[in-house]
């Protein structure tokens, strides 16, 4: 199997080609072609290192309309340094894309009027820690109820963090629009909570 099977365009690869991404992997393979046509929530079993990080953020960047400038799709996850990381990930992704894709990182530690500043501009993707990002909703500062794609991402890790209280809160504010696609390495019970109050009875598992 390669990514031109599972769907993946041309540019797409051509910047994976760069980072010496050239066979999908398991989750890939699996979750690339279900994740494209974006009509189910997912929920993903899976470690860091398996390539989880392509497996969502190709299908998010295919499925992004550059010509529309407000926020589609949001990416939450535990860590600065991993929101920087999956940031980082998408840029290069995109090197060979024949539109320009936004994606703005959100988390503490950094001015929010420094990060306030950058979301001025046409943002398409936002990739945030759930307690910094809800601080801008709940001023105002950046509406994120047209989005259609929602991913937790390391979701056992966010809970462990202490991120349960807020997660609550932004899947409740997205709820109705959007998709969740949610990735863990384990199953724990707040997990399965979280799943069952927030996400479609048909999500599609892969482990
Ligand atoms: P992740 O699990 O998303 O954190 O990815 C771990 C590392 O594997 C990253 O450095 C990716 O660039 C790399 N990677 C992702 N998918 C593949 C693949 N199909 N083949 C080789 N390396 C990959």
């Amino acid at each position: 199997t390669t990514f031109f099977d599972l769907g993946i365009s041309k540019s797409l690869i051509k910047g994976l080609k760069e980072l010496n991404i050239k066979t999908p992997s398991q989750i890939q393979k699996e979750a690339i072609p279900i994740l494209l046509k974006n009509n189910k929530d997912f929920i993903g079993l899976a470690q860091t290192g398996t390539g989880k990080t392509a497996a969502f953020g190709l299908p998010i960047l295919q499925n992004i309309n550059p010509k529309k400038d407000h926020v589609q799709a949001l990416i939450l996850a535990p860590t600065r340094e991993l929101v920087q990381q999956i940031q980082k990930q998408l840029f290069k992704f995109t090197k060979y894309s024949d539109h320009k894709i936004f994606a703005e990182g959100v988390y503490g530690g950094e001015k929010m009027d420094v990060q306030l500043k950058r979301l001025q501009r046409a943002t398409h993707i936002i990739v945030a820690t759930p307690g910094r990002l809800l601080d801008f909703i709940e001023r105002g500062e950046i509406d994120i109820k047209n989005i259609n794609t929602l991913v937790l991402d390391e979701a056992d890790e966010m809970l462990s963090m202490g991120f349960q209280q807020d997660l609550n809160k932004i899947l409740a504010y997205t709820e109705g629009s959007r998709h969740t696609w949610l990735f863990s390495a384990t199953m724990p019970e707040g997990i399965q909570s979280m799943v069952k109050t927030y996400m479609a009875k048909d999500a599609v598992r892969v482990e």
